[in-house]
């Protein structure tokens, strides 16, 4: 109402690992202030991006109208257009293709920008699919590994437990784990903070001296990137060594552990994985090594948090597959206070007891005609498949189309949810490929990097301006996105662009339900008693009787309720691995050494092992222009002080970053929160190039590889750089 202040409550949920309650006060439509759950436990409190969210919805930044592009492609030059000149002009543009090249032509460079159920890409996506089809890809950007080894071991990726478990545990190792940053869950930390009362001892093993180890941690253990498999399995050694396993749990509950043994004593290969051997290759030490060795095994009931950001490495799936035989051989799965060690990320798939399906199915995608048939080539789910594009190689693929070995030679992308000249790899290759296309289409909330490639530019508003479901994050609970505003400008949601499109592509059975419609059955079929209720309070919280707890069943009741493994037990040898017979993808956790690692050659030209971590004033890319959360902490690399006066370089000054993919300047921040011979730029600032083609902007992707790892992860924190002052 006019001249009066309302507040109405919301869900942001802003794809950085969380989800939590807004109550934002709206005058004259206008968002006047924000503030967050004050109510009963437990509170799922905002952080700083969500508060300073306002300067988000009203910045004068904001795309509000569509464009077509009348400068050359990344020069930023738009010319304000109408909507139906647009949109007839992607509809054209989408059926020239389809027509002239056949589907395949057709590429959706995509993520999750806000992890909600219906503005998501999955409506442009349904699109395209009813369109006639557009190029299959695959490889999930964050925890691809994690999600592939969770499979294997486990049958299924729904295999962690409600955050409030952790206060059962004795013992937290939090493997490459940095909540207080990438959030893992909205409560994550409260629950860390009440566990370090209670006297629980927290261990942190990360190249980092991250703000959750110094927060929470007793003890720091620096590792070297990549190396994570190595002590994982010396660790094992110890146990083996010594006895501490937890055989009563290994015969009754998993199949492999010989086969692992054998692997780790060096009966099958003639190296014994001693502690010794592990220090070689992590940097760790032998006895600390062994004492966290023998922590695990005998501090009981503890929790190894395996953290996603070490399987973004080029291998990956094998340190995962580490974390979780560990977890089997210490009687760690399926118990309070235990965790599974899949992969310390997930929470909104964490196969909870209520019903998330419904939710992350959104709306149905299935119905693109180049992806019906396609074999996969491996046995698991999430293997490599035929006939498709991993997400690192779409630039490739755009350059070199079939003639490189690619299903099909890509003319169009269609871009969503996505920045994707910022956060892929290897973003120079990416410029030349944007540059080779014929048609670019960007839907976005601001001029990204991205978007000044686009040919059409097609805005879309922010979570504020329109209606939602966003899901619980290691705790139960289902949020409503309530609308907030009214789209600013002329901006449209994600799902009016779809169904605009769907019109001028002639596709008529695009939706058959209104969005409410759509929301409120979507929030039934999830558990929700009040839709009405729901709406109301902007949340559901699930009342469970107790924590939950993946693979308690299972644990419970081995002769009834097997895993959903071929097997039916936590395989730590994995027969459908051996059969795919693919290097480095072992049927058991071993540690290869890889690529751009500190033993490649490489290493002599660039001897600095690069890391890309998040960034607290950051969600991924998003936020990243936000004027009150770049007051807080300006972007720079991190540089242990050896390493720094090695190379003459004080801390604030200016570096070069540099090898043979790109080249960067930035400031440094010399610290010794980070390991000698490592560096890290945080991950998702905006790709700015200078006229010699240097990012000036600090965007890790410009040195990054697009080579993903056997299993299809992506490899962020795998590669090598030299540091400079510049
Ligand atoms: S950005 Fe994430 S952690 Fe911050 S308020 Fe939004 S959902 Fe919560």
């Amino acid at each position: 109402m006019y001249g009066q202040e309302t507040i109405v409550p919301t869900m942001c949920a802003s794809h950085c690992g969380g989800a939590c309650l807004l109550k934002v006060h709206v005058k004259d439509g206008v968002i006047t202030r924000i503030e967050t759950d004050d109510g009963e436990e437990p509170q799922l409190r905002a952080c700083l991006r969500g508060r300073a969210y306002r300067q988000r919805v009203h910045s004068p930044d904001r795309l509000k109208y569509p464009m077509k592009r009348v400068g050359a492609r990344g020069e930023g030059k738009f010319e304000r257009i109408s909507w139906d000149e647009a949109l007839d002009k992607v509809a054209v543009e989408l059926k020239r293709v389809r027509d002239t090249y056949g589907p395949g032509s057709i590429a959706l460079a995509r993520m999750v920008g806000d992890a909600h159920s219906l503005h998501t890409m999955g409506p442009i996506s349904r699109l395209l699919g009813l369109a006639g089809g557009h190029v299959v890809m695959w490889g999930i950007t964050s925890f691809h590994a994690g999600v592939y080894a969770s499979l294997v071991s486990y049958g299924t990726f729904f295999a962690s437990n409600t955050r409030d478990d952790l206060l059962n545990s004795k013992l937290i190792i939090m493997w490459g784990w940095d909540p207080a940053t990438v959030i893992n869950g909205t409560n994550t930390c409260w629950f860390l903070a009440q566990a370090k009362e209670s006297g629980t001892r927290i261990v942190s093993v990360d190249p980092r001296y991250t703000d959750t180890a110094a927060t929470f941690a007793d003890l720091w253990i620096p590792i070297r990137p990549g190396t994570d498999t190595a002590m994982l399995i010396a660790m094992a050694y110890v146990m083996i060594k010594e006895n501490l396993q937890d055989q009563r749990f290994l015969d009754t509950y998993t199949i492999g552990f010989n086969q692992f043994r054998d692997y780790v004593l060096g009966a099958e290969d003639g190296i014994p994985k001693t502690p010794a051997w592990a220090e070689a290759i992590t940097g760790v030490p032998a006895a600390t090594i062994e004492k966290l060795a023998w922590e695990y095994a005998t501090i009981d009931p503890a929790a190894l948090m395996a953290g996603i950001a070490a399987g973004r490495s080029a291998g990956g799936e094998q340190y995962h597959r580490a974390a979780i035989a560990l977890a089997a051989m210490t009687g760690n799965v399926g118990i309070h206070g235990g965790d599974a060690a899949a992969r310390a990320w997930e929470s909104i798939m964490g196969g909870y007891p209520y019903r998330v399906r419904p939710m992350l199915a959104g709306v149905d995608e299935n119905v693109n005609p180049l992806a019906q048939g396609i074999p996969s080539k491996k046995k698991v789910p999430l293997g490599y498949r035929e006939n498709s594009i991993h997400y690192t190689k779409l630039a490739d693929a755009i350059l070199k189309g079939k003639a490189g070995g690619y299903p099909s030679d890509i003319k169009l992308l269609y871009v969503g949810g996505c920045n994707y000249l910022t956060q892929f790899p290897n973003i120079n290759k990416i410029v030349r490929a944007l540059q080779s296309l014929e048609f670019i289409a960007v839907q976005e909330q601001f001029m990204t990097p991205t978007t000044k490639y686009a040919d059409i530019l097609l805005p879309v508003c922010t979570y504020m301006e329109r209606n939602d479901i966003a899901f619980g994050v290691g705790t139960a609970f289902i949020g409503a996105v309530n609308k907030v505003i009214d789209p600013l400008g002329e901006s449209k949601s994600p799902l009016q662009v779809a169904v605009e499109l769907a019109k001028r592509m002639g596709i008529e059975n695009f939706m058959d339900k209104t969005e409410e419609e759509f929301l409120e059955d979507l929030a039934k079929r999830s558990g929700v008693p009040n839709y009405a209720e729901f709406k109301k309070e902007g949340v559901y919280k699930f009342k469970l009787p107790e924590p939950h707890v993946a693979f308690k069943e299972q644990i419970k009741d081995p002769a009834n309720i097997p895993f959903r493994t071929p097997s039916g037990k936590i395989e730590l040898y994995s027969q459908a691995w051996a059969e795919m017979n693919t290097p480095g993808l072992a049927p058991i956790p071993k540690y290869v050494e890889h690529w751009e690692g500190r033993s490649d050659p490489l290493a002599r030209k660039y001897p600095l092992q690069l890391i890309n971590t998040h960034f607290k004033r950051r969600a991924l890319s998003q936020f990243d222009n936000i004027p009150w959360l770049r007051e807080l902490m300006p972007q720079a690399i991190w540089i242990n002080s050896k390493d720094a006066l090695a190379r003459g370089i004080r801390d604030g000054e200016m570096v070069r970053v540099f090898n043979d993919r790109g080249e960067m300047i930035i400031q440094a921040k010399v610290t010794e929160r980070i390991m000698p011979g490592v560096v890290d730029v945080p991950h998702g600032a905006w790709y700015d190039p200078d006229e010699k083609g240097v990012d000036r902007g600090g965007c890790v992707n410009v040195l990054t590889s697009d080579t993903y790892s056997p299993g299809g992860s992506f490899t962020y924190n795998t590669g090598l750089v030299e540091v400079a002052r510049a």
